[in-house]
């Protein structure tokens, strides 16, 4: 397969929607990115990489930190988990309250918000005062990169302004489904959700998760073959929040967003990719990165289905 040309190809076709999507503009530190930043990484198991565009350049992961959470907080202690937070599309907006409260305070599933800070409040529980540590430790390792850090000022700019999520931990607590202080837990969420990353390093960060939890690089296991199977349902249903009907129907891949722009989409036993445009559609999932990955499949023929 000459992945340079379907690149180049794709790159080509998604040009003229930059101007379509919009960024997202709830804190101030993500409302300046220039919409017309574009990147897309392929890694591949025997560690061969295709760039184009902006790879270098970093963004605010988001909720793509949500799959490395889920990760750990699957491996600690799975059964449990199924108490505080379900497994099934939401169907809902990723900050949805509504829901919430007439599910008492159970999350539909840990890729929304409130499931995303239930399992950093499970996090929470285990390691304290290390938590944000653990999970920055955490992504190093699967990035392979010890570089890896979080954006100071995206990360004031989410406490800043962070009412809904606050709402949400608020809403979980009056239910009982939060043990820790709201202020402790929405204190590592801001800073998972606030780690910058290129499309280089996202890729890679991803690829245990189409060698069946084990990166095929460093032969290190991150899942069970059964946990890593369970992860990639969940992204593939709920991955895009009440978009990820959409998202499935035309990408045909495993696939989590983030509000930064970002995606990460995995090719069972072949690769894992990432994209990045910061513009979204109106669901807060990256318009031009949503039509790359569709291009590539399309393209490519490589979507699970
Ligand atoms: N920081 C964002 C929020 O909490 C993350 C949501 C997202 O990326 N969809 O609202």
């Amino acid at each position: 397969m000459n992945y340079t040309k379907i690149l180049k190809e794709i790159k080509e076709e998604v040009e003229p929607l930059f101007k379509k999507g919009k960024v997202a503009d709830y804190i101030p530190a993500l409302k300046r990115v220039n919409p017309s930043h574009f990147a897309m990484s392929l890694q591949l198991f025997d560690g061969t990489t295709y760039d184009i565009g902006d790879t270098n350049t970093k963004f605010s992961i988001q909720s793509i930190s949500k799959i490395f959470t889920y990760t750990m907080a699957i491996s600690l202690k799975e059964k449990e988990l199924y108490k505080h937070v379900g497994h099934e599309p939401s169907g809902n907006p990723f900050n949805s309250l509504v829901q919430l409260e007439y599910e008492n305070g159970i999350p539909r599933n840990p890729f929304i918000n409130a499931g995303a800070i239930v399992i950093t409040d499970i996090l929470a529980s285990k390691y304290k005062d290390k938590t944000f540590d653990k999970i920055l430790d955490f992504i190093r390792r699967v990035s392979n990169n010890k570089k890896i850090d979080f954006d100071k000022e995206v990360d004031d700019s989410e406490a800043e302004f962070g009412f809904r999520n606050i709402a949400l931990v608020n809403m979980m607590k009056s239910f009982k489904n939060i043990a820790n202080k709201t202020d402790d837990v929405m204190d590592i969420y801001f800073k998972q959700c606030s780690i910058s990353m290129n499309t280089k390093e996202l890729s890679k960060s991803a690829l245990y998760l189409a060698n069946h939890g084990v990166d095929p690089i460093t032969k290190e296991r991150f899942l069970s073959e059964s946990q890593a199977k369970r992860l990639n349902s969940l992204m593939l249903t709920c991955g895009h929040y009440d978009a990820s009907g959409d998202f499935a129907y035309r990408v045909g891949l495993p696939g989590k967003s983030g509000v930064g722009g970002g995606i990460v989409a995995i090719v069972p036993e072949l690769m894992s990719i990432c994209v990045w445009s910061p513009g979204l559609n109106s669901k807060g999932n990256s318009l031009v990165g949503t039509k790359a990955l569709e291009l590539f499949t399309t393209k490519t023929g490589l979507s699970i289905f």
